[in-house]
């Protein structure tokens, strides 16, 4: 008799078992197929900077080295350079000749974006940096700063008061709650736009 119980009480116990394994059958599949379907991360993601321009293809960067001396890891290089008034790089009297982020030892707490006082650097929504050697990880000047036409905003030295116009947007356009809206604070939000194949929330 108390054979036949617990046999009884086996078989239960499996039919509810395969009832939750059924019942998960029909629900919305929380895994993607990466790398096809790609997530989409939340605006302020934190992931491989850029190095932005103005709208004149000027460098936003100054070489004040405040991303620098903010940086908890120790992170970033820049090395300051006087502008030639035949060839400015930047609106400031400085630009940074040297401009390096090693990305591995990188955070990615955004303390550099927060202190950038040019809107220069910022975290982008990119998180495929998968390489083989760990000195492809060094992101200097070559791959940091966007293409020139890609620059926004009117340049500082254009201005009255000497300010970026557009100073703080970056940040305005990470605080929406729109995604894709997000993405287009930054440079290589854009491109992650156009590239991705298909895009899982
Ligand atoms: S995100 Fe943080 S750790 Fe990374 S470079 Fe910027 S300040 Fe340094
Ligand atoms: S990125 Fe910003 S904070 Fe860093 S050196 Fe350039 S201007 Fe200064």
């Amino acid at each position: 008799m108390a054979s036949s119980r617990k046999r009884l009480f086996n078989v239960i116990a499996l039919a509810k078992g395969l009832a939750v394994t059924f019942s998960f059958m029909f629900r919305k599949k929380p895994t993607i197929q990466y790398p096809s379907v790609k997530k989409q991360h939340a605006p302020r993601f934190h992931g491989l900077h850029e190095l932005r321009r103005y709208s004149d293809g000027k460098e936003r960067c100054i070489g004040c080295e405040l991303c620098s001396s903010a940086c908890p890891a120790n992170a970033i290089t820049v090395v300051g350079a006087e502008n030639a008034p035949a060839d400015r790089r930047s609106p400031g009297e400085r630009y940074a000749a040297r401009y390096e982020i090693d990305e591995l030892r990188c955070i990615f707490c955004g303390m550099c974006e927060e202190a950038c006082p040019t809107d220069a650097i910022v975290l982008t929504p990119r998180f495929e940096m998968a390489d083989y050697r760990r000195g492809a990880f060094i992101y200097a000047k070559d791959r940091l700063l966007v293409p020139p036409e890609a620059g926004v905003g009117r340049p500082p030295d254009e201005r009255p008061g000497g300010i970026p116009e557009d100073l703080g947007r970056v940040a305005d356009i990470k605080a929406t709650m729109d995604i894709a809206a997000g993405y287009s604070a930054t440079n290589r939000g854009e491109i992650l736009k156009t590239q991705r194949k298909g895009l899982a929330g």
